[in-house]
C-alpha cells in the first residue's frame, strides 16, 4: 500500500448528511472512453508518439504511483486506465437514462442528404498538409467527409440570408470576430442561417446537445480555412429537461467571456423552429480527456501547465462573479497549439458574490456544500480544480465509486489518498483546494486567486507569458489541416426524430429563444 491520507482536508461529519436525490441533480456523465463507440485511432498518432494506445489490465499496482492497490475484499481491476474498473463502470445515474437518451436523439430532425450513410466517415487524418488553396482542401475534405454531410436545418424553418452574395457568412463572421470583447456589438451582427453550413462530422455530445465540425457551403465561403464548431440543441429537449434557463446562460456567459483565450469563442448565436445554434471556434486538439485516458497520467510539468491555464480562467470568470461548475477534463480541449480551451458553460452562472443552490455537476468533481444543498458559491470551482489536480496527476479522481450515491459519502467523508509519487507541496494544493471548509479552502480567502497562483506547485511558472500564450503547450496536436479531425472520436449519425417542437406549446419558453 503506498498512499497516504490528507490530514489538511477537514471531513464533515456524516451525521446530518443528507445526500442529494440523483433524481434532483442535473448532472454531467463521465465515460470510460471518450464515447461509447470508440473504434476511433486519434490520439496516439499525433507528437506524443510515445504512448501507449492500449494498456494491458493489471491487477494490482504497486508502482506508487497510480490507484492504490486495495487489499482484502476490495480487490481493484484495472482498465486502459490504471483506474479500478469500477470508477469507469460508474455513474449511471437516475436522470440520466432520460438525459442520455435524448442525447443521442439529438438532431433527429435534419435532413441527410446521404441517407445509406449510418456513421460519420473515419476522422480525418490526410496526409495532405493544408494549403491555402482551396481546391486542396476540398479534395482532402471530400476524402474525409464524403457521404455523410447534411443539410442542417429542416427546410421549413429558417428564412435564409443567402440571396446577396455581398452578405456571405464570411463577411458575417469576420464583423463578428472583428467586433472584440463586446458582446452588444456582436448581438448586433446579423444573424446567421444553419441552411449556410455543411455539417461535416459530430465532434461530440453533451447532455442535451451535439457539436457538429461545419463550415461554409461553398456559395459563403471565402476561403478553404473556414472551419467552425456548431452546438446544436434540440429545443424540444431544452425544454423538456427544463434546461431554458441554463442554455440562456450559457450562451450570454460565452459572449462575455470572450477576451479569454482559453475560453472557447462564442462567435454568433441564433435559432430555428426546432434548434438554438452556437457558432464556436473549433479546438482541434480533441479533449484533454483522451490525453489524459491515453496517457494515463500526466506528468508534473503538463500538470502544472493544464492547471495553471484552468486557473487564469477561473480567476477570469471569478472576477466577473460568473461561477463555472462543470471543471472536468471532458471540459477542456486543445487547440492547435496545445492551449487550453474550455467548453460547455450549461452549468456556468452569473452570480456574483451571491449564493446559488441549483443542484448541478460530474458527481467527481462535486464539492461538499454542493451535495449537502448548503448554497454554493464561485468556491466550487477551486474544490474541482483540486479534483482535477489530482486526476491528472493520478489518472483517477479521488473519490470515485460505482454509484454517485457512494461517491457523495466518499467527498464527504473527505479522506483523500495520495499515491507515495505525489510530492508534499502537489499534496499540499490539492488538500487546500479540496477543503470543505469554505473559510479555509485555497482561492476562496481574501486574496482569491491570487493565493492560488502563488501556491509553491506553480513554482517556475511565468503567469504572464501564460497568459499571452507565448509558447505551445506540452503536447502539440498533430494536424494536417484547419478541419482535421482526428482527435475526435466517431459518433452514429442521429437518428430520425418523428415529433417535432411544437413552438406555439411552450410561448414561453419561446419567448426567451427569440433573442438567441
Ligand atoms: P458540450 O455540449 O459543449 O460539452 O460539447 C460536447 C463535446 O463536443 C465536447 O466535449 C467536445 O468533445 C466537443 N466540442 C464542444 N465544443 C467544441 C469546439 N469548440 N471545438 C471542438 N470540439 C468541441
Amino acid at each position: 500500500m503506498t498512499s497516504a491520507t490528507s490530514t489538511a482536508t477537514t471531513p464533515l461529519p456524516l451525521s446530518g448528511f443528507l445526500p442529494v436525490a440523483a433524481t434532483h441533480v442535473l448532472q454531467s456523465q463521465r465515460s470510460a472512453s471518450n464515447s461509447s463507440n470508440n473504434n476511433n485511432n486519434k490520439a496516439g498518432s499525433g507528437s506524443y508518439s510515445g504512448v501507449p494506445k492500449t494498456v494491458a489490465p493489471t491487477s494490482h499496482n504497486n508502482s506508487g504511483f497510480g490507484p492504490p492497490s486495495s487489499g482484502g475484499n476490495n480487490p481493484i481491476l484495472l482498465q486502459s486506465s490504471n483506474a479500478p474498473a469500477s470508477y469507469f463502470m460508474s455513474n449511471p445515474l437516475v436522470l440520466s437514462p432520460q438525459v442520455s437518451a435524448n442525447c443521442s436523439a439529438a438532431l433527429r430532425d435534419f435532413h441527410l442528404t446521404d441517407p445509406n450513410s449510418g456513421h460519420n466517415s473515419p476522422a480525418a487524418s490526410s496526409d495532405t498538409y493544408f494549403d491555402e488553396d482551396d481546391m486542396e482542401i476540398e479534395m482532402t475534405m471530400e476524402d474525409s467527409f464524403g457521404g455523410s454531410k447534411m443539410d442542417l436545418a429542416p427546410p421549413t424553418t429558417t428564412t435564409t440570408t443567402t440571396a446577396n452574395a455581398d452578405t456571405g457568412i464570411s463577411q458575417k463572421i469576420a464583423s463578428i470576430i472583428n467586433a472584440r470583447n463586446t458582446a452588444e456589438t456582436r448581438n448586433a451582427c446579423p444573424s446567421l442561417d444553419a441552411n449556410q453550413f455543411e455539417l461535416l462530422r459530430t465532434l461530440g455530445t453533451g447532455t442535451f446537445a451535439r457539436v457538429w465540425l461545419v463550415r461554409p457551403k461553398k456559395e459563403h465561403r471565402s476561403s478553404g480555412t473556414e472551419f467552425y464548431a456548431l452546438k446544436v440543441l434540440k429545443k424540444k429537449d431544452v425544454v423538456k429537461l427544463k434546461q431554458v434557463e441554463h442554455v440562456l446562460n450559457e450562451r450570454m456567459l460565452l459572449s462575455v467571456s470572450r477576451p479569454q483565450p482559453f475560453i472557447v469563442d462564442l462567435f454568433a448565436s441564433w435559432s430555428d423552429r426546432e434548434n438554438l445554434y452556437m457558432l464556436l471556434e473549433y479546438s482541434p486538439g480533441g479533449e484533454v480527456f483522451t490525453y489524459l485516458r491515453k496517457m494515463r497520467r500526466f506528468n508534473q510539468h503538463q500538470t502544472q501547465f493544464y492547471i495553471a491555464s484552468v486557473t487564469l480562467i477561473l480567476e477570469f470568470l471569478h472576477d466577473r462573479g460568473i461561477v463555472y461548475r462543470d471543471l472536468k477534463p471532458e471540459n477542456i480541449l486543445l487547440d492547435a497549439r496545445g492551449h487550453v480551451k474550455l467548453v460547455d458553460f450549461g452549468f456556468a452562472k452569473k452570480i456574483g458574490s451571491q449564493e446559488t443552490y441549483t443542484l448541478c455537476g460530474t458527481p467527481e468533481y462535486l464539492s461538499p456544500e454542493v451535495i449537502q444543498s448548503r448554497g454554493h458559491t464561485t468556491a466550487v470551482d477551486w474544490w474541482a480544480l483540486g479534483i482535477l489536480t489530482y486526476e491528472f496527476l493520478c489518472g483517477f479522481p479521488p473519490f470515485y465509486d460505482n454509484s454517485p450515491f457512494a461517491i457523495y459519502e466518499k467527498i464527504v467523508q473527505g479522506r483523500i489518498s495520495f499515491p507515495a509519487a505525489l510530492d508534499e507541496t502537489t499534496r499540499d494544493f490539492i488538500s487546500r483546494l479540496c477543503e470543505a471548509d469554505l473559510s479555509s479552502r485555497l482561492g476562496n480567502l481574501v486574496n482569491g486567486a491570487r493565493d492560488v497562483k502563488n501556491h509553491p506547485f506553480f513554482f517556475g511558472v511565468d503567469w504572464k507569458a501564460l497568459g499571452e500564450q507565448r509558447m505551445n503547450g506540452p503536447l502539440v496536436p498533430e494536424l494536417s489541416f484547419p478541419g482535421d479531425t482526428r482527435y475526435f472520436d466517431e459518433y452514429p449519425m442521429p437518428s430520425p426524430d418523428f415529433e417535432p417542437y411544437r413552438p406555439e406549446v411552450h410561448p414561453q419558453e419561446e419567448h426567451f429563444f427569440k433573442d438567441f
